[in-house]
């Protein structure tokens, strides 16, 4: 059990607490799941890109799946091997293609054929091959939320098979290209295994029509998404998973890329926030906070479900919402739960935030980013200090 009141004493609130000891378990129950093939887990930095959680997962051996130059430093920094660096992203910028050329990651993942022109054209001028994977679109609905999907052709993600095709026999013949991979990514927060199954089949039958013209690809990465449980969801099983992506695969002599970022880290992540008031209007009750929507935004983006709990008290009690102090009707972390009464500095924590919580938080409202601390083999670490004032104001002039 995680000592909230401890940590709230010691650190104050808002705060983000990880059990890193669960983000190894998760990692080792994927890794195990896909042990029939070589396979390299790229944990995708986005969810979560604290340099101690990219550490933590790089010395388990975990790769990186980064989405920005900013996030392929990120990584190196943490000690991830650049061999299992890989940089996807709809938009990249040249400075961050020739950078990522220059310090030799594992490959460039490329979403449309303008991109591989712009790859091809900086990897000449710097005299090398540049190792890419591309990106198919297999327009297969995942049945998850309309903003975290992306496997339909309306998403601006990827390529189609037939655009694919003629990129990969371009890429073969390129001096400047070394197409070693291939990649499908359809969505976030997956619980439903069918339509990976079929995602991968459909890529898994590019790959082999490749190899019939004698275009061998290596790596197999089929993105990440697995879902986690929030609530009640039934989630996919790791080992089904796997077993149900590496089926597709026969005939195939490939390395199989897996980058999961919610699955790592979500259930490894409490938000720990503190009671300012209660007030009732009109008989709706509301449970005021010192967090907001600035410092977890989930719930206001996606309306996405958090259990919320007040430490050392039992769930029930009546109806109220969790609101914090900013002036936005969306600053919510959850509604309509039944709660019991709560008093000044009652500890509110909220569940399941160790992916897309921090690295979604901003100084809305001019309230500085919380601290971040690692329960590390039962010890605490701070692991980003909290920011102060002056931290937000650096950068800003008064020129008038
Ligand atoms: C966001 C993203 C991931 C990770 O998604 P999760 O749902 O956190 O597992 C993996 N690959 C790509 C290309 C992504 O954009």
């Amino acid at each position: 059990m995680i000592d909230f009141r401890g940590l709230a004493q010691k650190y104050d609130t808002p705060l983000y607490i990880y059990d890193f000891n669960h983000i190894t378990q998760q990692y080792e129950k994927l890794k195990k799941a896909f042990s029939a093939r070589k396979s390299l887990i790229s944990y995708a930095v986005k969810a979560n890109s604290n340099l101690s959680v990219i550490s933590h997962l790089a010395q388990q051996g975990s790769g990186a799946d980064c989405v920005s130059i900013g996030e392929v430093k990120r990584a190196l920094m943490a000690g991830v091997p650049k061999y299992k660096i890989i940089f996807s992203g709809v938009g990249k910028r040249d400075d961050e293609i020739e950078e990522a050329l220059k310090s030799d990651i594992l490959l460039l993942n490329l979403e449309s054929e303008a991109e591989m022109e712009r790859v091809e054209q900086i990897a000449r001028k710097l005299d090398m091959q540049a190792r890419i994977s591309i990106r198919v679109n297999p327009n297969i609905d995942p049945k998850t939320h309309p903003y975290i999907s992306t496997g339909l052709h309306e998403n601006k993600f990827g390529v189609d098979i037939e655009t694919a095709k003629r990129m990969y026999i371009h890429a073969n013949h390129s001096d400047y290209l070394d197409p070693i991979g291939i990649h499908f990514h359809i969505g976030s927060q997956l619980t439903e295994l069918d339509p990976i199954r079929e995602a991968s089949m459909i890529v898994a039958d590019l790959v082999r029509s490749l190899a019939a013209i004698n275009i061998e690809i290596k790596f197999f990465d089929v993105g990440g998404g697995l879902g986690i449980v929030y609530d009640n969801e039934t989630t996919i099983d790791p080992y089904e998973y796997a077993q149900a992506i590496l089926a597709t695969l026969y005939g195939l002599d490939m390395t199989v890329i897996c980058e999961p970022g919610r699955f790592l880290v979500g259930n490894a992540g409490y938000f720990l926030t503190r009671v300012l008031y209660e007030k009732v209007n009109e008989g709706k009750r509301f449970i005021i906070v010192d967090g907001a929507m600035n410092d977890l935004l989930r719930p206001s983006l996606y309306n996405a479900y958090h259990k919320v709990e007040v430490v050392g008290k039992e769930n029930g009690g009546s109806e109220a919402d969790v609101v914090g102090p900013v002036c936005e009707s969306g600053d919510f972390f959850a509604k309509k739960r039944l709660l019991p009464p709560t008093e000044h500095d009652d500890l509110i924590v909220v569940h399941s935030t160790g992916a897309y919580g921090f690295v979604m938080a901003s100084n809305y409202n001019t309230r500085p980013r919380p601290a971040e601390i690692a329960i590390v083999e039962g010890k605490d670490r701070c692991i980003r200090q909290r920011e102060t004032l002056d931290d937000l104001i650096r950068l800003e002039k008064m020129c008038l």
